[in-house]
């Protein structure tokens, strides 16, 4: 399979030129002007950029959560992801109480198999941590497992306490892992929850007043002081960058539809967020693609904001949301938007070279993107199988117009034209590797 893609503005996290790109089997074999191959299928990229495709290092698909599920699949998620410009995925496989890590590592990867249309690899959602346990971690990695995830809230569930914490994060740093925190003080925050809805307090912006910034910078601490000083920590960001907390303002049950955790912040919280991107503190912007219906999932917690399955949609619609507020908003540059969306997320989590950036001998996973093409976001038009869109109305600039995984052509005209069951695993190299 060859594949041309000519005329086109290459975009990595640190260049930006005119060049060719020549595909031979689903990896970049050259980059230079004026190519040409007569075997090749040929795609026009003038005046367009060509952009790695987006690494989504967040997500949960096909995801038992309470009572319910997450309403995209492997097959339809990864879908909406792929016309969004994002040709690799990272989900979190969930251990339940008294199974193995490797049950959930497996019991995800049957979920994928064949269905899923981008790559894809995957954390596991750690809740519990024994010996037996920690004795899986140097096979889990060799499995391409790299990294962990774990709760601070939840409790119950999937909260682990200090030293469940701290024990993972020696077996991961021994065995070149990497351990991610979902961080908010899940005690303290379960007692705001039962005062509240004791006290009729029930509406879906309750959720956010009892989840206050301070639990949340308490966690953070916590965690950052358990890692030891010296450790490297590295910070993810996702929605908080578009929505404030005005959503929860909305009439009726209106709010539930941005009820996820940490919660959406009040304005001022969103340029300090912006600030920390352009000076690179936050080092990712992912989706925590967590897709819940509003109309009988959501509804769970129509009478008491705390039965609200947790999470929101994204993954269709992180490349045009992050463009447009933050390059033509001025904040950050062209390189920086493909540093935080592919190329970070790639070496962070032990994808990179292969993933994330333009180069030969790297996967030719490619997106041809207009930067200047604007659209309204809306639930009508999107892929994901959730039947509202967070940023329903808002009008973006910039889209992915076609898209290649592994040199093969997964959207062109903005329209999808894989198949299920292109997407491949891809094991993770070790932290640091
Ligand atoms: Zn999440």
């Amino acid at each position: 399979m060859r594949t041309l893609v000519k005329n086109g503005r290459v975009v990595t996290a640190v260049d930006d030129y005119q060049a060719d790109i020549l595909m031979v089997d689903g990896i970049i074999v050259a980059i230079g002007r004026g190519l040409s191959d007569p075997e090749a299928e040929v795609i026009d990229a003038t005046g367009r950029m060509v952009i790695p495709g987006g690494v989504d290092p967040h997500t949960h698909l096909e995801n038992p959560s309470g009572q319910t599920t997450t309403s995209d699949d492997f097959l339809t998620g990864s879908r909406a992801a792929a016309v969004g410009g994002t040709t690799t995925i990272i989900d979190f496989a969930k251990q339940n109480k008294g199974e193995t890590l490797h049950y959930a590592y497996d019991t995800w990867q049957t979920k994928a198999r064949n269905r899923t249309c981008v790559d894809y690899g995957f954390h596991v959602i750690v809740v519990e941590a024994d010996e037996a346990r920690l004795a899986e971690v140097p096979d889990l990695i060799a499995s391409g497992v790299t990294s962990v995830k774990m709760y601070m809230a939840y409790r119950g569930r999937m909260m682990v306490d200090d030293g469940t914490l701290f024990r993972t994060m020696l077996a991961f740093k021994e065995n070149g892992g990497l351990v991610a925190l979902h961080a908010e003080n899940g005690d303290v925050i379960d007692v705001l929850v039962r005062q509240a809805v004791a006290a009729g307090k029930v509406a879906p912006k309750y959720h956010a007043l009892t989840r206050p910034p301070i639990l949340e910078a308490e966690a953070v601490h916590r965690a950052i002081c358990i890692a030891e000083v010296g450790l490297s920590v590295f910070a993810e960001t996702c929605h908080y960058l578009i929505l404030n907390d005005s959503r929860y303002e909305a009439p009726g049950f209106e709010g539930a539809k941005y009820v996820l955790t940490p919660p959406l912040r009040p304005p001022e919280h969103q340029e300090a967020l912006w600030r920390g991107v352009r000076a690179g503190d936050i080092s990712v912007i992912s989706t925590d693609h967590c897709p819940f219906c509003f109309a009988d999932q959501k509804a769970l917690g129509k009478d008491d904001f705390s039965k609200i399955p947790n999470g929101g949609p994204g993954i269709e619609n992180r490349l045009s949301l992050i463009y447009n507020a933050g390059v033509h908003g001025g904040r950050i540059n062209d390189n920086q938007f493909v540093n935080l969306i592919a190329t970070q997320p790639a070496k962070i989590f032990g994808l990179f070279p292969r993933k994330g950036t333009i180069a030969i001998g790297s996967d030719a996973d490619l997106v041809i993107f207009d930067p200047n093409r604007e659209f309204e976001i809306s639930a009508s038009t999107h892929l994901m199988h959730i039947d509202y869109n967070m940023y329903e109305g808002m009008r973006v600039r910039g889209s992915a117009n076609e898209v290649l995984l592994r040199g093969k052509p997964i959207v062109r005209e903005r329209k999808y034209v894989g198949q299920p069951g292109d997407g491949q695993y891809i094991p993770r190299q070790r932290f640091g590797g």
